[in-house]
């Protein structure tokens, strides 16, 4: 905002229409990317206009799990983000050859970011969700700095060191003025073939979060959903395929979809 030289971003436009979600997690491995994922998924296939932009440079695994197989195009001076499963799809990986790792210092990352949200033809979107790297690092106050009015998701699992990262990445929003829209549980526990559960990764972990960055922040932050392991979830993103559209009945699917319409 604010360079006359440069094109502008619509999403940070007074009067913008476009929820913009930024999921985030104080670590790698939580399954930040399949709830970023399984919720473009869900929220497409009620209806909304939804776009993905992938920003984690370390995993951007996101057009593997929504089973994007073509990359941007270019009409006139406009990227065309592919689709699939109904949502547009920028990642961060479509830009660097074969499968290089981004080594991107944070003024080429700032840039990155910003061409990704002006210069992508994203259309009139509902909602964007950006996958961001976990943590606190340059992306996560790029994405501030350029998008002051996004919002914050934290997705952790139950087991205490995880919670504790996760509230670090929450606490960003102090500095940054952005709102943390809630927090999302992932990998609460696993369902036995004798139907009872057992939690490998502890409990608690979610609602630690939730309410220690309420008292951060002085506003009450929901925890929004607590998901269950589920080894078709794994095999949903390994495929392409997500869960809430493939099993919408299976609990871990229906979980984020109950978040999805929470959003
Ligand atoms: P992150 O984006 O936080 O690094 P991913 O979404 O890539 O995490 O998830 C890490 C791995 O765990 C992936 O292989 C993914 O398929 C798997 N995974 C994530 N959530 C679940 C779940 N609820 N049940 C089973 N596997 C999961």
């Amino acid at each position: 905002r604010g360079d006359a030289a440069e094109p502008a971003i619509p999403f940070a436009e007074p009067g913008s229409l476009t929820r913009v979600y930024c999921v985030t997690s104080g670590k790698g491995g939580v399954g930040k990317s399949s709830v970023t994922v399984n919720l473009a998924a869900a929220m497409a296939d009620s209806g909304l206009s939804v776009g993905v932009l992938d920003a984690d440079i370390y995993g951007h695994s996101v057009p593997r799990m929504l089973g994007v197989d073509t990359g941007p195009t270019q009409v006139e001076k406009m990227i065309m983000p592919p689709r699939a499963n109904g949502v547009k799809v920028i990642s961060i990986g479509m830009f660097t050859p074969g499968n290089a790792p981004v080594v991107w210092r944070g003024p080429m990352l700032h840039r990155a970011l910003r061409q990704f949200l002006a210069d992508v033809y994203w259309g009139d979107l509902d909602v964007l969700l950006l996958d961001l790297p976990p943590g606190t690092g340059d992306i996560a106050i790029s994405v501030a700095q350029l998008l002051p009015d996004s919002e914050l998701l934290i997705v952790t699992t139950p087991q205490p060191a995880a919670a504790e990262v996760a509230e670090r990445a929450g606490a960003i929003a102090l500095q940054t003025g952005q709102r943390v829209v809630g927090v999302v549980e992932n990998m609460s526990w696993l369902l036995l073939p004798d139907g009872s559960r057992t939690e490998p990764f502890g409990s608690g972990g979610g609602q630690t979060v939730a309410d220690s960055l309420s008292r951060k922040v002085g506003t009450r932050i929901p925890l929004l959903g607590r998901i269950p392991l589920d080894p078709r979830l794994r095999e949903a993103g390994d495929t392409g395929a997500p869960l809430v559209l493939t099993a919408p009945r299976a609990p871990a699917a229906t979980a984020l979809r109950t978040i999805a319409t929470t959003l």
